[in-house]
Formats: structure tokens, sequence, C-alpha cells
């Protein structure tokens, strides 16, 4: 489907969130680094919804509430500490933290706020064992330029990462609390984007200024972007947790999509002359119809004692079936919905039968009990009935709003660049001051000298890239837009290894290593420095780095050494690469004697087999000359 993104009047907004590298947490002086050990405490706490100071109730935190969920923290001695596990009062605000946004705000034109005061963000999933997110403004009202056009910066901000679900049994969620705490910088802009491309260009303009602080972490988890997508007569959709940046383009070309297909969807409703009021939680106990039943999920929910419930939905026939977008229709969504209200596995639909054991008897059947004509849909569920009855109920809600258009939501980005429900979006009642840390103040003189001694920009680097490191434009473009550019000058800095080649395995050796599913993102900057090292001393080959990198990748928490043991890439000694030549010698007298310039590109071959990742090429080349007598 090709889209005119000017016609259907596309906006987005991004948040940047970023991982910085800072010695400690935000509000603690625990090392902000993910646990790689079994956790040593566990303690367990209710969700409870947060009244704030207003005296309002967040409603999309009574409703979370209401599913009675209990949470499972799992932490450990060297990552968290009592500020973490909420025993213990937030400690001062990390001034590194704060240094390192302000530096980024500044080159983003932004102006530094004259106090910073921190605030809490309700949270309702569990994610923050304070039942708040730490949070504060930094700087304002800056810009950034991508291509020709002026994107606002709405605002720069700190706040503390949450702590990372680790899974979920029953209605306990597990929650590590390594991460929480960890300095998170928050870039927003205003919601000027208006291609899916774009969106795309203005991340990485983002990214590539946070990385040129040369203060943030690297690697898959340490960046995540939230999008804001509305379109002209659709709604405001809030997408979370976009991880990978190649990913936002399709992201929005997805939630465009979808948007669209919900808008005709309610066309053909008020076509079809539906109005709200028209459809009725009217649930009706069907279980009898299903008694005697092939369909297996049926079935063993009936075994458990579980019944089954179904609502009609009026001339909603066949459009359960629509496709939104790849992979997700609207019964789709009404599916999701049911799940997170109603906590049920999923729903039929009368769009999909006859299917799963369901005969078309038992659909008839069931269509007369809820009297539902051939233009209506029927939706059905086989849970415990106070489940299945709040499913339907969230159901009901979704066809409600289908008549209307698009819902306002918050939904969570998949791998694939498609979405799910997440949860409704917040209310504005969700930010109160955090009391246990006075505002701090930022002095003008202090402001003046980060303004002084601001980094480099991507553009000055790149011209300086080609011209002190004779880098050619495409790759030194490459560099820049990939997470290396700071390893590159250390590399370079402290090797001799011509800088052509550092550039182009740093960007095109690994990402091709990562489109064949290497996680190179797990190589530590040190190792990379440690590798380009043994390199410049002749005791590493170059055609052997992708070899380490991928053993490394894949056994995290090993050294180099251990690397070039396992893989037997130790290089050998020139005596013993003239014991391997001479072997070979030997063994192909033969050719040899029918012409040494003929047998000299023969041998290379057969030797190079041999010593590939051992011995360096062109000394193997030296001695095999001269072992021929060749000039
Ligand atoms: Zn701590």
């Amino acid at each position: 489907m090709t889209v005119d993104y000017a016609k259907v009047g596309l906006k987005v907004g991004l948040e940047v969130h970023q991982q910085l590298n800072t010695a400690t947490k935000l509000f603690c002086r625990c090392k902000p680094e993910l646990s790689k050990k079994e956790a040593e405490i566990t303690f367990t706490r209710r969700l409870r919804p947060t009244q704030s100071e207003l005296g309002q109730i967040d409603p999309a935190a009574y409703f979370e509430f209401q599913k009675g969920v209990k949470i499972l923290y799992e932490a450990d001695r060297e990552t968290s500490c009592l500020v973490e596990m909420d025993e213990e009062p937030p400690h001062s605000l990390s001034m590194e933290a704060v240094e390192i946004a302000l530096t980024a705000a500044l080159m983003m034109n932004a102006t530094p706020v004259d106090e910073i005061h921190v605030m809490r963000k309700t949270v309702i999933d569990g994610s923050n064992t304070t039942g708040f997110q730490r949070t504060c403004v930094i700087a304002l009202n800056g810009f950034i330029k991508v291509g020709e056009k002026i994107i606002p910066i709405q605002h720069v901000s700190l706040e503390e990462d949450a702590a990372r679900k680790t899974g979920q049994s029953g209605s306990i969620i597990h929650y590590r609390i390594d991460r929480l705490g960890i300095p998170l910088l928050e870039v927003a802009t205003a919601p000027v984007i208006s291609t899916p491309e774009e969106a795309g260009q203005v991340a990485l303009a983002i990214g590539k200024i946070l990385r040129a602080t040369g203060r943030v972490k690297r690697g898959i988890g340490t960046i995540r972007q939230d999008l804001n997508i509305s379109i002209d007569g659709g709604a405001l959709v809030e997408i979370k947790g976009v991880q990978e940046l190649e990913l936002i383009p399709t992201v929005i070309e997805y939630e465009v999509q979808r948007q669209l297909n919900l808008i005709k969807i309610s066309e053909e409703l008020r076509n079809r002359g539906i109005r709200e009021g028209e459809i009725k939680e009217e649930f009706i106990d069907v279980t009898d119809i299903f008694n005697q039943t092939s369909c297996k999920v049926i079935r063993k929910a009936l075994e458990g004692g579980m019944r089954v419930f179904a609502v009609k939905l009026p001339r909603f026939a066949g459009l359960l079936k629509w496709e939104l977008m790849p992979g997700t229709r609207l019964g789709t969504e009404m599916a999701d919905r049911a799940k997170f209200w109603g906590r049920v596995g999923g729903i039929f639909h009368t769009d999909e039968m006859p299917a799963y054991g369901i005969t078309l008897e038992e659909i008839e059947t069931l269509r007369k009990r809820v009297r539902a004509g051939e233009m209506d849909a029927v939706v059905f569920i086989a849970d415990k009935p106070e489940n299945a009855v709040d499913a339907l109920r969230a159901v009901i809600e979704r066809a409600k709003e289908a008549i209307k258009g698009v819902p306002e939501e918050t939904r969570v980005a998949k791998p694939d660049g498609t979405t799910s429900y997440m949860r409704p979006r917040p209310g504005a009642a969700r930010m109160y001051p955090e009391t246990d840390i006075p505002p701090i103040r930022l002095p003008e003189e202090y402001i003046n000298q980060l303004k002084a001694n601001l980094p480099e920009m991507p553009e000055e680097k790149l011209k300086r890239f080609i011209s002190e490191h004779h880098l050619n434009e495409k790759l030194a473009k490459q560099l820049l837009d990939s997470e290396y550019s700071g390893i590159f000058e250390s590399i370079i800095k402290e090797t001799k290894v011509s800088s052509t080649f550092v550039a182009a395995f740093l960007t095109e050796t690994m990402k091709s290593l990562k489109r064949e599913g290497i996680p190179v993102e797990k190589i530590a900057d040190d190792q990379l420095l440690e590798l380009f090292r043994l390199v410049d001393k002749g005791e590493v080959a170059k055609e052997a780095l992708p070899e380490i990198v991928t053993w490394l990748a894949k056994n995290e928490g090993k050294n180099v050494y251990e690397a070039l043991g396992s893989l037997g890439l130790r290089m050998l000694s020139r005596e013993e690469v003239e014991k391997v030549i001479e072997d070979i010698i030997i063994k192909n007298r033969k050719v040899i004697d029918e012409g040494k310039d003929k047998a000299f590109g023969f041998l290379m071959g057969v030797i190079m087999k041999e010593l590939r990742g051992k011995a360096d090429a062109k000394l193997v080349s030296n001695i095999l000359k001269s072992k021929l007598n060749l000039k």
C-alpha cells in the first residue's frame, strides 16, 4: 500500500531514551550495570494504585490494579542497595549524569533550566519498587537541523531507568532491579515529523549527537525510542520500546496502515447503520452447546470446570477478519483487549469459523442462542465466568470504539515492526514533586563553562575523519552512523593498523556479522581495542578477526586470549611457519618440477589454507619465495 503521508496528515513525535555511561546510578552509588549472576535477594509487593497529590487516581493505574497482580523483585548486592529496594530515601542526584545531560542539551541548542526539580511520575506496571519513576527536566526548547528542516526539541530530561521484566508465572511478575536507577537521558521532539523516513533520520541525528558526548552506553537495550503517531481523522497512539533504529520507519508505516483501516471500518459500520447503544453487554452462557465439542481448547476448559460465554456484535459480520496490518485484524485487537482486561488466553469469533474443531452445526446453534443474524458477529470465550465476562466487556468496549474510529492507546513494538495493545493512554495526573530531593541550582558560570567546552559535533567529526584519518566519505559517514566512532579513534590513537581497515571492520564487517545473527553488540570496547593491539603487534592476523569476534559474541564474559586459545589462533613463530612450508614443498615436489613460477601461486594457496589466522600472508610469501629461490 503506497500512502501519501502529506495527504493523510501524518504527525510523529519522537522520544529517545539513552542510557548514560556513568560511574554510578542516578540516585545511589551502585554500579549502573546489568548483573549476569543469579539473584541473591527476592521480595514481593502488591500493585496498588498511587494517589497523586491532586487527589486524582490515574485511570490507567486504577485498572491495572484491578488485575490483582503481585510482583517478585530479584536483586543482588553488586548492582542494587536499599534505595532500589525502596527501603531508604534516594541519595543526591548524580552530578556526572547532570553534566552529560546538559552537554547533550547544549549541543541541541536547548536552554538549561535555572533549577532542577526532581519529580515523581506514576508507574503502574511494577517496573519500579516505589510505584513511581523519578524524572527531572534539564533543558527546554532546543532544536536540531536534519537536512534543511528544523526539528524542535521540546525538552531534555534525566530519569531513572526501570527494573527489567525477567518473566511471569501466573499472576506474579518477576522484575530484576539491577537496571532500576541507571541514568537515562530522554530527548523529546515536537510532533513535526511528517514521513516514516524522516523519523528514522531524526532518530539517527539525535543518536549521533548523544554518542558525540562520548559518555553514553552502546549495545542493544541501551537506546530505546518511543513514537507518538497520529493522522487526520485517526488518533494519537503511543508506541513504546522500539530498540532498533532501522525499525522506526516500518513501525510508522504499519501504524498509518492500521489507522487508515480502522477509519475504513468505522465508515463501513456507519454505512451499516449501527449505533453504539445497540452493542449491548448481554453475555450468554452457551456452555451446553459445546458439551460434545471436538475443539480441544474448549474441551479442556470445560473439563477444568470453566464455562463458555458469548456476546453478539450486531452488524459486525466480516469486519473482525479485516486485516489492519500484517498479522493483525480487528479480531486480534479485540483478543488483545480481552487478554489484558479479562486475563483470558484468547477469544473465538464467527468470522474465523468453522475452525479449531468447532463445527458449522455448533456455530449455527450458537447464532440462534444469541439471536444473531447473518450480518452479526459473535464472540465467545471459554474461561472462568468472572474472567470471561470481564474479557467480553473489553470486547464490547473495543467494538464501540470501532464505530468511532481509532482509539487512543499505548502500544508496544514487536521485533517485526508491528505492534500490540499495551494499556490505555495514561491520564494527566501523573507528575508530582519528589520531596526527598531539594531543587538543584545550575549556576550560570557552570553552564558557560560547559558551553565553551562542548564536544565536537557529528558534522565536524565527519570532516575530521576524512582529512585526518584519510577515510573516504562513505566510510566516514557509516562510521559516524554506527556506535563505533568513539572506539575507532581510540584504536587509531593506540595502534598503527590502517585507519581504513579499522573503519571498514567496525562498520561493514560488524554489520555483516550481525546480519548473520551474531550478537556483535556484546563485544565490549576494550575487547576491540585489545584485538587491534594484537593485530598491530602481528600476533593476530587481520583475516582472523571475524572469527574471533564471533567467538567472543557467543562466549560472553570470556576474554580475547581465551578466544585465541579456543580457536587455535595463536600466531606461529617464523621457525614454525618455515617448518610448515618445508613440509608442503616436500609433498609437492612434482608441481615445483613443472615450473617454479606457476607452482608459487598454487603453493601459496595450499599453505595459507593451513596457516590462515596463524601466520601473516606476507611473511609466508617471503619465506616461500626464498625457499623456491624466486626473487
Ligand atoms: Zn543502589
